[in-house]
């Protein structure tokens, strides 16, 4: 009835407004946060299945209001996308990532690559080849050591700029990884044609491969079809012994989750890769 109708409208405009509150708090206290020193960026570690190396991390940013608590990057990175200061909050990430191999370096700690998460609006930003490779030098860091992880969507709105700009980043010397493999929408023949080195499982695979036979089949045919085109494959999210053992089994590269560890600061991670030392 229209009675109800209206009830609805009116719940639903309220949602919709405690939620835009919300938004506009966390946008405006974005602006400060890394200045104000609430923004770190956390590591995560990944193993090399095969030797159980630790061979990489993942920088994942983190961010603690004083009076909201901790905020999931899953609700703050939209919003730092769709006001831009996702291109201020990303080259930060970056360099605090380059500045950390660098310490990791002086520290004995060697052949340790760091993959950043890069957003598609800093991917469609053509100053991204040059800040990478400026960062990259003021530290003395080799590209080598620096991964970038894009998502499939990067490639959907422009495919012309996407490859051009994949040769720049490759033309450099990091490597790129696709996030979140096989939850995107773009085909696969733009696997041919990116400069990618490595494909990420889905950890939305990864959970019940154990369990669900078509996760598992999906799993495999990802692993397969990377090997058959010369990529790398890492999977996210593993949890339990089961999964790495199913990974390795199928010729997965590498994995990281919570098995391993779960995100953990600069020194914890310092501390993990010292105790995880080869030799
Ligand atoms: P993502 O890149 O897919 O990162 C993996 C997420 O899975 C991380 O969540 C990580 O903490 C979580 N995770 C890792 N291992 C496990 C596991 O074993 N089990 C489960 N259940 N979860 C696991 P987080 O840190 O909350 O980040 C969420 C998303 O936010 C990331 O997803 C990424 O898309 C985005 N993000 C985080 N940091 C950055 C950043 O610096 N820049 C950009 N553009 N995006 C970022
Ligand atoms: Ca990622
Ligand atoms: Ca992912
Ligand atoms: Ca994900």
């Amino acid at each position: 009835t229209k009675k109800e109708s209206r009830n609805g409208y009116r719940f639903f405009s309220n949602q919709m407004q405690l939620q835009s509150t919300r938004h506009l708090q966390l946008m405006n206290a974005m602006r400060q946060a890394i200045t104000l020193g609430q923004m770190a960026v956390y590591y995560q570690p990944q193993m090399d299945l095969t030797t159980q190396k630790i061979v990489g991390v993942e920088a994942l940013l983190r961010w603690k209001h004083p009076q909201l608590g901790y905020i999931s990057p899953a609700e703050f990175i939209p919003l730092a996308e769709s006001s831009g200061l996702i291109i201020t909050i990303g080259s930060w990430v970056l360099e605090q990532a380059v500045q950390q191999i660098q310490q990791w370096q002086a520290a004995g700690i060697q052949d340790i690559r760091v993959s950043v998460n890069l957003s598609s609006i800093q991917f469609r930003d053509p100053g991204l080849p040059a800040l990478v490779q400026e960062i990259l030098q003021r530290y003395a860091v080799l590209p080598q050591s620096l991964e970038l992880e894009l998502t499939e969507g990067v490639a959907l709105e422009n495919p012309q700029g996407a490859v051009a700009m994949m040769d720049a980043l490759a033309q450099l010397g990091v490597r790129l990884s696709i996030d979140d493999f096989g939850t995107g929408y773009s085909s696969l023949s733009y696997l041919k044609r990116f400069k990618v080195y490595k494909l990420k499982v889905d950890q939305s695979f990864v959970r019940d491969i154990s369990t669900d036979d078509e996760d598992k089949a999906i799993v495999i045919a990802i692993i397969h079809l990377a090997r058959s085109l010369g990529l790398k494959t890492i999977a996210e999210g593993v949890e339990t012994p089961e999964q790495q053992a199913f990974l390795l089994s199928q010729g997965c590269d590498e994995m990281q989750g919570y098995l391993l560890s779960r995100p953990i600061n600069s020194e914890q991670t310092t501390a993990f890769l010292l105790a995880h030392r080869p030799g």
